[in-house]
């Protein structure tokens, strides 16, 4: 490669979640190429504001940038979040935990609900978020750090957080700053082409400023300002699987101690999340707005907050879906600008850290070689799919016909690769396998089992140990785990001592 070729400039346009990530990653993981990173954001435009449940994966994204935990969390008021709770999903009244960790122990090499199956079908009552550490610590409202030592029940599991999206934001952008990254506020107006080629080569702010660069990142949000309304990128509507289209926000008053997981409580057409942080709790319905109007979706809101309200209602619009190419010509879009999938199971903010993982590792030249931008592209509708397959699954899994959305959601025509997942699961309970990416198996078994997606067989191997064997085996299993975890410090008090907001 000539040194000509070099990205000397990058642009990053927007300063929202997805702008600061990226440009927290840039300036310190490119350091070495001293690139000139600038970020470029409006004030008057402002963010989206909302985002506060995140995924096990963004400890290891600031890990990489060196982020001190105990500081970040103090900064961002951050919780720990240990999974989901489900409630009222596959009928009104049940509830489960989606955890960020494995259930029991494979045992002699066959995946551990096989057996739990088994016991089941000769009338074991035990749930399966019994053998699961996350699950039980969350029941009791405990926490403390996972270890390492494969031996402790307390290795089993990983830990996500719940924080402040404003404070994220701030918290992101002074790292970034310090990591030499310009900032720039201005409102773009004008994006300029290339003739040639129609690559970017500039914007032009309301002002006058003109800013250049080589690479472009369109983190400017929903609008997709370059990605969309300048490369007319394509967007791939799937609003008829994951018909919700609205949410209202509004944060109240943390009136408990705050737990180590985010709820979603499915409501009359859509869902309502809580997401406790440390000083106050986050809120919202998701809904859609063929089955509820806005007013009334408010109403359900407001209802049912549990503490004061802290702000007025923040109402926001969307359409589940993504950019037919994420990447195209100098432009790589990240965050809102690519795609969103909705909010139920958090997974916008890890979307943003594979973009921006992946971009890293296919950093290109000026150039721009087309296999660079294909693989991108391939491998970012991969991890879409699969989180889209996911979150049909919560909805679709459903035994509820009490209100047109859920029927409509019960009876809708899925993808074909889900319902195919979800056959297997059905005759045999077998979980389609991926060696990497977002939810691995013990996500798919929590969401099945706990939405009434019974196998109508268990693996015929886990009849090679006797059953009274079995039973003591299980027994010791979930005793050591409900021992384990009602003998951790309270969450609210670990947290007063490991990252108490200032
Ligand atoms: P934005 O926050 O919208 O930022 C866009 C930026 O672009 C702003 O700085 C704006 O000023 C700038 N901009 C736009 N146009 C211009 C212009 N013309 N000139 C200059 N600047 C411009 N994700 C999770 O991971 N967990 C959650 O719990 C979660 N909950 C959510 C709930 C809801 C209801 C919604 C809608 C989203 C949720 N998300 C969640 C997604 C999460 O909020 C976003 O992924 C994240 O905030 C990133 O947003 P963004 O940076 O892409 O866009």
């Amino acid at each position: 490669m000539s040194q000509s070729a070099l990205i000397k400039r990058i642009l990053i346009v927007g300063g929202g979640t997805a702008g600061w990530m990226t440009a927290a990653a840039m300036g310190k993981l490119l350091a070495p190429l001293k690139i000139d990173v600038t970020l470029l954001e409006s004030d008057q435009i402002g963010t989206v504001g909302v985002g506060e449940a995140t995924l096990p994966h963004i400890r290891f994204f600031n890990r990489r940038l060196g982020i001190d935990e105990a500081d970040f969390m103090a900064q961002t008021a951050a919780t720990f979040k240990l999974g989901i709770e489900f409630r009222d999903w596959a009928r009104k009244g049940d509830a489960y935990i989606h955890p960020f960790g494995d259930y029991g122990r494979d045992i002699k090499g066959v995946p551990f609900h096989h057996y739990w199956l088994r016991l089941r079908q000769r009338g074991r009552a035990w749930r399966i978020g019994e053998f699961s550490a996350p699950v039980m610590i969350s029941e009791f409202g405990r926490f403390a750090m996972p270890v390492e030592d494969e031996r402790s029940v307390m290795s089993s599991f990983s830990y996500a957080y719940q924080f402040d999206a404003g404070l994220y934001a701030k918290y992101l952008r002074r790292f970034a700053e310090a990591c030499g990254v310009r900032r720039i506020e201005g409102k773009i107006t004008t994006v300029i082409q290339r003739g040639e080629d129609g690559f970017i080569e500039a914007v032009k702010t309301e002002d006058g400023r003109r800013v250049e660069a080589d690479l472009f990142v369109d983190c400017s949000g929903f609008r997709g300002l370059l990605i969309e309304q300048t490369l007319k990128a394509g967007f791939e509507d799937w609003s008829a699987v994951l018909p919700c289209d609205r949410a209202v926000a509004v944060p109240c008053e943390n009136a408990a101690p705050s737990l180590p997981y985010t709820r979603a409580t499915a409501r009359g057409a859509g869902w309502q999340w809580r997401i406790p942080l440390q000083h106050r709790v986050g809120n919202g319905y998701v809904y859609c707005s063929e089955h509820v109007s806005d007013d009334e979706a408010a109403q359900t809101l407001m209802a049912s907050l549990e503490g004061r309200p802290r702000a007025e209602p923040n109402f926001l619009r969307f359409r589940a879906g993504k950019r037919r190419r994420q990447w195209v010509k100098n432009c790589v879009s990240i965050g809102l600008s690519s795609g969103f999938l909705e909010p139920l199971e958090s997974t916008s903010i890890y979307l943003i850290q594979a973009s921006v993982t992946k971009l890293l590792e296919l950093f290109p030249d000026r150039d721009f070689r087309a296999c660079d931008i294909d693989e991108f592209n391939r491998a970012m509708d991969l991890e879409y799919e699969r989180i889209r397959d996911f979150l049909i699954l919560h909805y679709h899994a459903t035994e509820r016909d009490d209100t047109p959305f859920w029927d409509y959601v019960r009876t809708m025509k899925i993808p074909d690769s889900l319902a195919y997942k979800m056959t297997l699961f059905r005759k045999r309970g077998v979980v389609v396998k991926y060696k990497d990416g977002l939810f691995l198996h013990p996500s798919w078994i929590a969401v099945y089992l706990g939405q009434r997606v019974m196998p109508d067989m268990y693996d015929p191997r886990a009849e090679f140990i006797a059953e009274d064997e079995l039973e003591k085996t299980l027994s010791a299993m979930r005793n050591l785990i409900r021992k384990t975890a009602e003998s951790l410090p309270d969450h609210s008090d670990f947290i007063r001592r490991y990252c108490p907001a200032p």
